[in-house]
């Protein structure tokens, strides 16, 4: 068994004690496995071993490596291979965004509703969006304020974007729970019902707090270089 084998075993039984905790099934919770800065080489094994769901912070690197791993893993009783966005979009890169994901989890401003939806239209392609939350506050992140959620869920419904739930990446070096708390709170009084929260060191806690996707890259491949 390789390396990533073995790490993506040990995740998934982390995932399944974190849902048995909190009284959840553990299929309700759904790996993401964050390859960015990965080659097609790190990221076969993963593949390999079954695992069919993927995402990537940026266009062009996605652009790169994924057509081909697609149609290489197209066949077989595993399913489709499933590609997300987990990164900032320029609203000038939408329409190739809504070409390349299965999903978007970066959705933070009316410009970008504008933008994908248009692209959308265009490519007769319609693939769910997340709105991303700066649920810290920070002026360095994306996201959106949480004032402005309902606003843009609005916006992007009325456009046509299926939006079902919230993302947030909460500030590093602090407890995230609050944090994780605050996005759950903030989806169901919006009737939302995914979160996608959880990264390597914290993925258990987001599970324990109602995540239903958690984006997890070191865990899987180990540290990023
Ligand atoms: C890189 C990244 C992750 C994965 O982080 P790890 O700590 O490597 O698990 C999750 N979410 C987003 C938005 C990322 O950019």
């Amino acid at each position: 068994m390789t390396d990533s084998n073995e790490k993506l075993r040990a995740v998934q039984e982390q995932m399944a004690k974190a849902a048995k905790l909190a009284q959840r099934k553990a299929e309700d919770v759904r790996l993401i496995a964050i390859s960015k800065t990965r080659t097609a080489d790190e990221i076969r094994p993963l593949l390999d071993a079954g695992h069919r769901l993927f995402g990537e912070n940026r266009v062009q690197e996605a652009a790169s490596k994924w057509p081909d791993l697609r149609e290489e893993y197209q066949t077989g009783d595993r399913g489709p291979v499933e590609v997300h966005l987990v990164g900032q979009l320029q609203s000038n890169k939408a329409e190739e965004a809504v070409q390349l994901f299965d999903a978007i989890h970066s959705l933070d401003r009316p410009s970008l509703v504008k933008a994908l939806a248009k692209a959308m239209d265009k490519l007769d392609r319609r693939i769910p969006c997340y709105i991303q939350v700066n649920i810290g506050e920070e002026p360095q992140k994306g996201g959106c304020e949480i004032g402005d959620i309902a606003s843009l869920l609005h916006g992007a419904r009325s456009a046509g974007i299926e939006v079902p739930g919230l993302m947030c990446v909460p500030p590093a070096e602090v407890n995230p729970a609050p944090y994780f708390a605050l996005l759950a709170k903030l989806a169901k009084d919006n009737s939302l019902p995914d979160l996608s929260m959880g990264m390597s060191g914290d993925f258990e806690t987001a599970i324990k707090l109602g995540a239903t996707y958690i984006r997890v890259g070191t865990a899987l491949f180990g540290e990023r270089k």
